[in-house]
């Protein structure tokens, strides 16, 4: 057996061994599915199989990468490099780019991230001149993007009288035409947003027998990654590309099933082995990541689930500590809670701040954390929330950029025809938007053309816009000879963008520079790697691409050592040593939103289930007593996904019987409770408040008391150990060493010890489990 094989379990190694025919695995969190994939990769490979013959769909970039690292090292560096990995987003633009003058669009069409879709429904809206408190952009972005999802293009919306009276019914009887002139201009624009990527590409595969034919015989072998998870589009693309071999693995978990609410179709799991001939059917159940506290604690909530498949999970892991639940006063004290659990969890098991995650329901929740965090000087990313790209003094920058590849980019245009201030107002702009929308052409075809459009626009004016067509032009022509990085530089200086920043003096404005000087690097290191790559140059169009389909997670480098902080949307497929859950509180989640039907709870549960068994070692719910919500403080009652849990598998750090008033957590790292702050959140008579009147099985819960003992919350002054320079001491991990040297006092006092197994290292003995020999 090929020794990679041997990392397998007999479950595992059955679908990797399968060469051909159609598969699916359903297994729980943390049983190898994602692992099952990329080894199946390795041995297709090793079995014959081209690279350029398998297609692999992953949730995100990141994850693709990880796993060609993974492939390189089994089968070879330049083997790999040519696999077709990515998420459905980047893998079909790259697809659509040969094929997009079949479409009538250009090979270097834009894509428009949702911002800039956004940004053009609000315009449109405008124009047609609708109620825009009736007509709210973001909320007709969303509508679009669901028909989009579900294959419904604006001539089927037209003919479908059922979706145009409920559009009607809401207000909202105007939606059709948005929707056309939205799809009109997104096309002479060259631009495609998102959801097109996958529209497009359904329609090329139908409407083109040849162009799926070339694909089906190219990709004879798919892979997808998190099935549970796809969409009605996605659905089609993949039953369309694997039709004629049938060589389809597809592994995903229902019970991490998160997405319904932007389309994705639990059905196309159920459905699987309905869809193609002799399905062989893989289970896992063997979870390798977490402790048996974890995988049973989480198995005992998504139990209460009524649609679902059965499965079983177990592990042969340690039982590990329980699963901590704590409940504080305020987000300020359930971020102090958690920052002070990292530092002293990092301490007593030397673990890196990677090692920890904290995850929430909505990215709101993740100021206290970051705030706290940065008091502690814990070094922290969040992932998600407005990314980088889109911050606005970048978002100029790669209009710039966009223009010279596709001039056309009606969204690019508008940001920077007058940014920095040349002179062109708006009346002008508006002046130009609406002789393109007449003509069908783009803004920038029309100032092309003033010579033969009178648009009574002044001489001054007309002159600029000349001026900007042609910084343009010079832009282009530099881009047909040199490298993204010192196109994008030229752009910072040449533009004025640069300068016009320089004028702004404050803290933000000199973040701002730092932020160009970021992207301007991020470039050049892109550039570089690119070079290294078989198909690729580190071109402006590559560039470009690469940041419109980067997932979050994909700006993680991993070079330097961070707690992540996410929403547990995001943190799907991912795994931590430490996970802290917070705002596990009845209406933040399971969310306000989402608790009218059955269906949406359970969606909830799921997502509850997704965010526990991210945990490997141990995992951590909290929960405040009163939260700002809208606005305003309001009482909070603990999410009944903490009751639904066994409570065998739980440690209650409540304080005694009156625990609503004296939360027994929040010392500091050092055991020092600020008492101060408690007494006055304490109702003067001393009864609690009505609202918070907790359940009989909530009380019998909170009751089961624990000492103020635990780590988290020792208040000792002294290092339990007694030490000087020259003893023998033995550690649970690093086994016996000897005491180099002593430093600091009380709760400071460190030791410099050189162990057999670790090496020289520096321990704060107040956590470090030392045995004197
Ligand atoms: P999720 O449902 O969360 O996506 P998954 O089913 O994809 O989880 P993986 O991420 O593939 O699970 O595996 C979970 C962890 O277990 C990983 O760290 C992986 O390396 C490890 N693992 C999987 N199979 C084995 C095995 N046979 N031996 C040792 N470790 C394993
Ligand atoms: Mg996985």
């Amino acid at each position: 057996m090929e020794s990679y094989l041997a990392e397998l379990n007999d479950a595992q190694r059955a679908p990797v061994l399968q060469k051909d025919g159609a598969m699916i695995v359903i297994a729980g969190a943390g049983s190898g599915k994602t692992r099952v994939l990329t080894y199946r990769i390795a041995y297709l490979m090793s079995q014959g199989v081209d690279a350029f013959n398998i297609l692999s769909l992953t949730f995100t970039n990141k994850a693709a990468r990880e796993m060609k690292t993974r492939i390189a090292k089994i089968v070879g560096n330049s083997e790999a490099k040519n696999l077709w990995m990515g998420t459905f987003h980047s893998i079909f633009a790259k697809m659509l780019r040969f094929e997009a003058d079949k479409l009538g669009y250009p090979s270097n069409f834009t894509i428009y991230d949702t911002q800039d879709s956004q940004r053009l429904i609000s315009s449109i809206i405008k124009e047609m001149g609708l109620d825009k408190d009736v007509y709210k952009y973001k909320q007709v972005y969303s509508r679009i993007s669901s028909y989009k999802n579900s294959l419904i293009t604006v001539k089927a919306y037209f003919q479908n009288a059922e979706l145009q009276e409920a559009d009607a019914m809401s207000k909202k009887p105007r939606l059709g035409d948005i929707y056309q002139q939205y799809v009109d201009r997104c096309f002479k624009a060259g631009a495609m947003d998102f959801d097109d990527l996958l529209l497009k590409t359904n329609e090329l595969l139908n409407r083109f027998p040849e162009v799926l034919q070339k694909y089906q015989n190219r990709f004879r072998y798919i892979l997808v990654d998190e099935y549970q998870d796809t969409n009605h589009s996605q659905y089609l693309i993949v039953k369309a590309l694997s039709d004629k071999f049938q060589n389809i693995c597809v592994v995903g978990d229902d019970a991490q099933s998160i997405y319904a609410f932007r389309g994705a179709n639990i059905n196309n799991i159920l459905n699987f082995q309905k869809d193609y001939d002799n399905v062989q059917m893989y289970r896992l159940e063997q979870n390798y990541r977490s402790t048996k506290n974890i995988v049973e604690a989480a198995n005992s909530v998504i139990e209460k689930n009524k649609t679902k498949l059965d499965k079983v999970v177990w592990t042969a892991n340690d039982d590990g500590p329980k699963i901590v639940v704590n409940r504080l006063l305020t987000d300020g004290e359930e971020g102090r809670f958690v920052a002070g659990s990292i530092f002293e969890n990092k301490m007593e098991h030397q673990m890196k701040n990677g090692d920890f995650a904290i995850l929430y329901r909505t990215n709101a929740q993740s100021r206290a954390m970051e705030d706290a965090l940065r008091k502690k000087d814990i070094p922290y990313r969040i992932y998600g929330g407005l990314s980088f790209y889109q911050r606005k003094e970048i978002k100029d920058v790669l209009s710039y950029l966009r223009l010279i590849i596709n001039p056309k980019d009606e969204e690019a245009l508008k940001r920077v025809i007058n940014y920095p201030a040349r002179g062109i107002g708006q009346t002008t702009i508006d002046k130009l938007t609406i002789a393109a929308n007449h003509y069908k052409r783009s803004i920038y075809e029309v100032i092309e053309n003033l010579d033969r459009i009178d648009l009574k626009i002044n001489r001054g004016t007309m002159a600029k816009l000349e001026n900007f067509v042609n910084m343009l032009k010079s832009f282009q022509i530099m881009n047909e000879t040199s490298d993204a990085f010192t196109v994008a530089e030229t752009v910072a200086k040449k533009t004025g963008l640069l300068q016009e920043l320089k004028k702004d003096a404050t803290p933000e404005g000199i973040a701002r520079i730092e932020n160009i000087e970021e992207l301007l690097n991020g470039i050049r290191d892109f550039v570089e790697g690119q070079r290294e790559l078989a198909d690729a140059t580190g071109s402006l169009t590559e560039f470009l691409e690469d940041v419109a389909l980067a997932t979050d997670m994909d700006k993680d480098t991993g070079d330097d050592d961070r707690v992540a902080l996410m929403t547990i949307h995001l943190a799907k497929g991912l795994e931590f040593p430490f996970v802290y859950i917070v705002g596990m509180e009845e209406d933040l989640f399971p969310s306000a939103m989402s608790m009218n039907t059955r269906s949406e709870l359970e969606e909830e549960r799921r997502l509850f289930y997704v965010a526990l068994t991210r945990a490997e070692k141990k995992a951590y719910l909290t929960y405040t007593q009163s939260r700002y919500r809208w606005g305003k403080l309001v009482d909070a009652e603990p999410s009944r996904f903490i009751e639904e849990i066994d409570d065998k598998f739980l440690d209650l750090m409540v304080p005694q019987d009156d625990y609503k008033y004296k939360p027994l957590i929040d010392t500091d790292i050092f055991g020092e409770v600020d008492k101060s702050k408690f007494r006055q959140k304490k109702p003067s008579n001393g009864t609690p408040p009505p609202s918070h009147k907790p359940t009989d099985e909530q009380l019998r819960k909170l009751r089961k008391l624990r000492p103020a003992t635990s780590p988290e919350s020792s208040t000792s002054n002294e290092p339990a150990v007694q030490l000087e320079a020259g003893n023998e001491v033995e550690h649970m991990r690093f086994g016996k060493g000897k005491v180099l040297s002593i430093e600091g006092v009380g709760q400071d006092k460190k030791a410099e010890i050189n162990f057999e197994n670790g090496g020289i290292k520096k321990l704060l003995l107040k956590f470090a489990k030392l045995k004197v020999l």
